[in-house]
């Protein structure tokens, strides 16, 4: 069966009857039939036959997040993540798009990615790119996180309690600049409780990015790279911050079972030692697409969280995609920017302290609008608030 045959079979499952439209976060912002999971699988179907040409209803096929809310909610179990992903195979993303994709999935591996991070906010050069630079460079400046220290993690960090086993810690690649706190927090928190914390230095990119772009040879050939870093290394787990790459990871077997970091510390035997201190935080909890439609792991975050003695726990459940969805953020402005805006009404009438998301997509665009709109909001990754916990309430 060729592309375009496996395309139409999957297609031909949907029934139309609509039920996915009010999941989609897409359609319920445009009101558009072709911005909805059902339109859009009908241009699939469109092209896949030949009836449109590969250009037609493109801007609908590229305004999809990739969220998989409309899987989740399809009572046919139409597999739409085949779909969509199968289409951007045949339609391949502008060189630029390309050349930026492999920019931001390598470059964190390099040392000079923070500095040139750090030479970028501090010279004259970041005033510049505000005052003449494209609404999508000014968007991308206004995503950038404070850079991260210099320096790079230890192969091994020991157990700092009595030891209750090795765990592998995958980093990710933009998440080596966005998630640094939290994945040192991760490290803080897993050898308090007792556990080896192993970072092969040859992991990289989990591929989730080239997968959904059209690129998936790209994505095999990362995935192999992962699974050689992590082999050998005698884990009883690999552990994931970012629920973005666990979904992608979780694909393919890797040496241990892989698990997001509130599901394993869910599961784990905490040592009488390890005790919680109460934080006055009032958090709101934001539950990214990838943990609830992907590793169907939604609840896990605010479970552990709920641990806390002290913590105001509420969910941000009335949001629907924030607008992140890996490279979404930078290649469709204008929609990531409306989505970001929606999520932000529920994050206002919570008014919490801080708000909490485990995917750096998601960190970055939630921190991104909170700076522009002047709020006074912490947005952390929930290990974060765990390890803050544990060191009796200090940061
Ligand atoms: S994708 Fe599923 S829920 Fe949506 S219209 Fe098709 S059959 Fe119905
Ligand atoms: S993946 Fe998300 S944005 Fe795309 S059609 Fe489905 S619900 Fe809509």
């Amino acid at each position: 069966m060729n592309q375009n045959e496996k395309l139409l079979k999957e297609a031909d499952r949907c029934v139309k009857c609509g039920i996915c439209l009010p999941h989609c976060p897409t359609y319920t912002l445009t009101r558009e039939e072709g911005d909805s999971p059902r339109g859009r699988i009908s241009l699939i179907q469109g092209i896949a036959s030949g009836a449109l040409k590969g250009e037609q209803g493109k801007q609908h096929l590229d305004r999809c997040l990739g969220c998989l809310a409309c899987q989740s909610a399809c009572p046919s179990a139409v597999n739409y993540s085949q779909l969509i992903d199968g289409i951007r195979l045949k339609q391949r993303k502008p060189p630029l798009q390309r050349i930026v994709r492999q920019l931001i999935t390598h470059a964190p591996y390099r040392r000079w990615s923070r500095i040139a991070l750090w030479l970028y906010r501090f010279s004259g050069l970041r005033p510049l790119l505000r005052l003449l630079g494209s609404h999508r460079l000014r968007r991308l400046d206004a995503l950038l996180p404070v850079p991260p220290r210099v320096g790079n993690w230890k192969h091994l960090y020991q157990p700092a309690a009595a030891h209750r086993g090795r765990v592998g810690l995958f980093t990710g690649c933009a998440g080596r600049l966005i998630d640094r706190t939290a994945l040192d927090a991760a490290i803080a928190v897993l050898t308090h409780l007792g556990y080896a914390v192993v970072i092969p230095k040859n992991q990289g990119c989990c591929g989730a990015m080239h997968q959904h772009s059209g690129e998936p040879h790209k994505a095999e050939t990362m995935t192999l790279g992962n699974q050689q870093a992590f082999a050998e290394q005698n884990l009883e787990a690999i552990i994931y911050l970012a629920s973005g790459c666990g979904a992608q990871l979780m694909q393919h077997p890797l040496a241990a079972p892989l698990f997001e970091i509130s599901q394993f510390l869910n599961r784990c035997d905490w040592p009488d030692s390890a005790k919680l201190s109460p934080l006055d935080y009032a958090v709101s909890l934001h539950t990214p697409c990838t943990l609830r439609h992907q590793i169907k792991a939604a609840d896990e975050p605010a479970e552990l969280l709920r641990r806390i003695p002290g913590i105001r726990l509420t969910l941000l459940d009335q949001i629907q995609c924030c607008g992140a969805a890996g490279s979404y953020l930078q290649e469709q402005p204008d929609m990531a920017d409306a989505l970001a805006n929606r999520a932000m009404q529920q994050v206002r009438e919570q008014s919490p302290r801080i708000l909490a998301t485990s995917n750096s997509g998601c960190a970055l665009q939630f921190a991104s609008s909170i700076r522009q709109a002047g709020l006074p909001i912490r947005s952390m990754h929930p290990i974060e608030l765990i390890n803050e916990s544990l060191n009796g309430g200090k940061q």
